[in-house]
């Protein structure tokens, strides 16, 4: 070994990685019997109306509470799904779990609209695009109903036949949201190519919003005001204070999501 100081923090560095890609490792190896039982579940976050304080949709966010590991957080788990090739079949137990929840949430908060997640391995996927549209008009009404998240890096090369899948999703009655912008290469013509009807300002825009900040505030100015000339709506996400939501309305966002008004919340709870 060496003695330089250096060096050590690399070997210590490697080492951790090294812990760290065995533990994903052997959590990914649960993910097939995971998917057979209940430990994957869907968790809902309303997103009101920031003038009336009425709920107008929610998404639902997947969960994994592994029996031995404890909960595992999506932020390790999706990465995980997705290099390991079951991305697709978390998403149709993911949606069959929805559909299911549905009936009982329509009948507590009316027709509200529902978001999910798609990953864009998914999103690249010709063959399970098809089987996502079967499966969800076989179980689910989801005309005008169902809106899908997607995020807007989307790799360049895959960008036409993502464009041509998402076409398809529309055509079969789901809405497009666009998820997180402002953290990838955003734009205009993006928001258009992609078919979006909604887009969702990421959580880092919202966190420090507060009068002094014009940066933030500039953004959200101008996102606003491009859907009101280009036709869509404005989500914004991480609302965690009543002053950001204030200040939200003020420049013209009329829809958010956050902890200020609810956590994600397993249905019981959530109705
Ligand atoms: P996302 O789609 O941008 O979801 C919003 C995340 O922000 C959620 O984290 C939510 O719990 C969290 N959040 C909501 N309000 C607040 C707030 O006021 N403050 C803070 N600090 N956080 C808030 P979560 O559930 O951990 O999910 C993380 C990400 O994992 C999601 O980001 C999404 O990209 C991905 N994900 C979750 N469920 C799914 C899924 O079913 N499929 C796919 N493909 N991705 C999913
Ligand atoms: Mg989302
Ligand atoms: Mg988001
Ligand atoms: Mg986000």
């Amino acid at each position: 070994q060496s003695q330089d100081e250096g060096r050590n923090r690399v070997v210590e560095f490697t080492y951790s990685d090294l812990r760290r890609a065995q533990a994903d490792q052997l959590l990914a190896g649960h993910i097939p019997t995971a998917l057979q039982g209940e430990e994957f579940y869907v968790a809902y976050q309303p997103q009101l109306n920031l003038e009336t304080q009425d709920v107008v949709g929610f998404e639902a966010l997947a969960r994994w509470d592994h029996p031995e590991h404890g909960t595992v957080s999506p932020g390790r788990f999706i990465p995980l799904c997705e290099n390991s090739g079951y991305i697709n079949a978390l998403t149709l137990n993911l949606l069959e779990q929805i559909c299911n929840d549905l009936p009982d949430i329509w009948e507590r908060y009316g027709d509200i609209k529902v978001s999910m997640n798609l990953s864009p391995f998914s999103l690249l996927d010709r063959e399970f695009i098809q089987a996502f549209i079967d499966t969800a008009t076989a179980i689910c009404d989801v005309k005008g109903k169902v809106s899908l998240e997607v995020v807007e890096n989307l790799s360049i090369d895959g960008y036409e036949s993502a464009a041509k899948n998402l076409a398809a999703l529309r055509e079969a009655g789901f809405d497009i949201i666009l998820d997180d912008f402002g953290t990838g290469y955003s734009s205009l013509s993006y928001i258009r190519r992609l078919g979006a009807s909604v887009v969702k300002i990421d959580r880092e825009f919202v966190m420090n919003l507060n009068q002094s900040n014009h940066d933030d505030l500039a953004i959200i100015r101008s996102v606003v005001s491009l859907g009101k000339q280009f036709g869509f709506d404005v989500i914004a996400e991480g609302v965690e204070y009543a002053n950001q939501a204030a200040i939200l309305l003020e420049e013209g966002v009329t829809i958010g999501q956050g902890y200020l008004f609810s956590k994600p919340l397993k249905i019981d709870h959530f109705l």
